[in-house]
């Protein structure tokens, strides 16, 4: 039977697609990466429709890459080797919020804009960890890629905040993994074998993920944010160190841009929450005073003027600091995460300011401080998308930072193939070939997202 026939048997006519007009927008991200090449587009609603469609896959030695929103915009969602895409979209329930054992249960699809408004309306005491990215991101996808989220300061990036799942392995098995395994709530991952481990941080290679328990927090109502300005890159590390020595900072982010003159400083902006004022109030107090003495003094200071337009879009969940990227004409955007240790923000920093220069472009940066131990350390790039030399200089500048967060000691976070291809390539020989053997196990006949991770 023709592959579009079996399609259409398992989810219906009215959910695949090989509609050219719809298969090249499958084909791409919106980054800087080249495109693939998309032969299916399927979309489908339960575990078993999926577990159906890999069976098939797997007869017919069919690609099948998984796509949430394809925000991550490094092209790990753009299929490389044609066959099906999966847009998880259509499985957009939200099954169950548990209060007293805080926990949110959802399909795949969900968008991070639709968990949001939901828990506003229905649990406006709780909050899950939401990230920067547009709000059609889904949750899950954000979760699998170690995404972080304006609670990750305080709490830990949005992978720990996993507490379950159910997982449609490559076989067409579908298999659940911590509690929810035991039939029991969706509460808790541990303590049995940690097997969320075999699915986050894979892009898509080793099963497709149906269903997702993530923590919930509380949500206090009052927020207010602390800003911070110096110039001096290099007091950044303990500076950094301090603030989340407080350990009162529910998010805490650093800005910076060449242009207009007025933001060419190293931001650190604090946001402070509490259940009442005077809670809000003394932690206020506290973060006011970190550095009247630090050094000196003077080297790292308090600012009062903050315009009221940005404090709003500070306090916003998330916050829209990124909004201050250089969007050149054109619209093209994409940035590489660095995950750092905090001693290496100044060379970083640098680094970044060196390189875009070197490309021709204005630098901004937006990083995310991550439980204090480590940084998100976004190197920012923007093109115009019409001129194929603007889009290869982007590339270019990418792969520079990418390297460079290497050299630094740090790891690349949702890269480029180039990117995985150089962090293969620096990895201890034994934990690359146990990443092969664990895809050879699950996948033998490598059709899941084939070209990511590939060893
Ligand atoms: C302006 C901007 C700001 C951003 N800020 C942040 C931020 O603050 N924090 C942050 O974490 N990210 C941020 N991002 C990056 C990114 O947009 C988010 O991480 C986003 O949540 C990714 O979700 P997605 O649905 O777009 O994933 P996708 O790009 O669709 O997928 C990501 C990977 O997961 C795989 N995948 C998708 N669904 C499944 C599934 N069900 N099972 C198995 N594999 C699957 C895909 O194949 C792909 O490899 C930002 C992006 C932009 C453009």
């Amino acid at each position: 039977m023709p592959i579009r026939d079996a399609l259409v048997d398992i989810v219906g006519v009215d959910r695949v697609s090989n509609d050219p007009a719809e298969l090249f927008i499958y084909s791409r991200d919106s980054g800087a990466q080249p495109p693939g090449r998309a032969d299916f587009v399927v979309l489908p609603k339960t575990a078993e429709e999926i577990s159906a469609i890999l069976r098939l896959a797997n007869r017919e030695k069919i690609p099948v890459t998984p796509v949430g929103a394809g925000l991550t915009l490094s092209g790990i969602v753009v299929p490389e080797r044609g066959g099906i895409v999966l847009d998880m979209k259509r499985m957009d329930r939200i099954l169950e919020v548990d209060e007293l054992n805080r926990y949110v249960v959802i399909e795949a699809g969900v968008s991070q804009g639709a968990l949001q408004a939901y828990l506003k309306k229905h649990h406006p005491r709780f909050q899950h960890s939401t990230p920067e990215a547009p709000p059609t991101a889904t949750v899950t996808a954000n979760a699998l890629i170690h995404g972080h989220g304006h609670i990750s300061p305080r709490y830990g990036i949005n992978s720990d905040m996993i507490a379950g799942m159910e997982v449609v392995l490559p076989s067409g098995e579908i298999a659940r993994i911590g509690a929810c395994a035991l039939k029991g709530k969706w509460f808790s991952r541990g303590p049995l074998p940690d097997l969320a481990g075999l699915f986050v941080g894979w892009y898509g290679t080793t099963g497709i993920v149906t269903r997702i328990s993530l923590k919930l927090f509380p949500k206090p109502g009052f927020r207010q944010v602390i800003v911070f300005k110096t110039d001096d890159i290099d007091l950044l590390p303990e500076a950094i160190a301090e603030i989340m020595y407080l350990d009162m900072a529910e998010d805490f982010f650093l800005i910076m841009q060449e242009k207009p003159d007025w933001m060419n400083h190293a931001f650190l902006v604090v946001i402070l929450s509490g259940h009442f004022e005077e809670e809000l109030e003394f932690k206020k107090t506290a973060y006011k005073r970190l550095f009247s003495d630090f050094k000196g003094g003077e080297c790292i200071s308090f600012v009062s003027d903050l315009h009221p337009a940005l404090e709003k879009r500070f306090l916003d969940v998330p916050p829209l600091a990124a909004l201050a990227a250089d969007f050149r004409k054109g619209g093209g955007f994409q940035y590489t995460g660095a995950i750092l240790p905090v001693d290496q923000v100044p060379a970083a920093w640098r680094k970044g300011i060196e390189i875009s220069h070197r490309y021709g472009m204005v630098c901004s940066y937006v990083h995310q401080v991550l439980m204090g131990n480590s940084i998100m350390f976004g190197f920012n790039y923007s093109f115009n998308r019409a001129d194929e030399a603007d889009i290869e200089k982007a590339r270019m500048a990418l792969e520079e930072s990418n390297r460079a967060t290497l050299d630094l000691g740090g790891m690349i976070w949702k890269g480029e193939k180039s990117a995985q291809k150089m962090v293969l390539a620096k990895m201890e020989p034994n934990t690359a070939a146990l990443i092969r053997r664990v895809q050879e196990f699950l996948d033998p006949n490598r059709i899941m997202n084939p070209g990511k991770w590939e060893v």
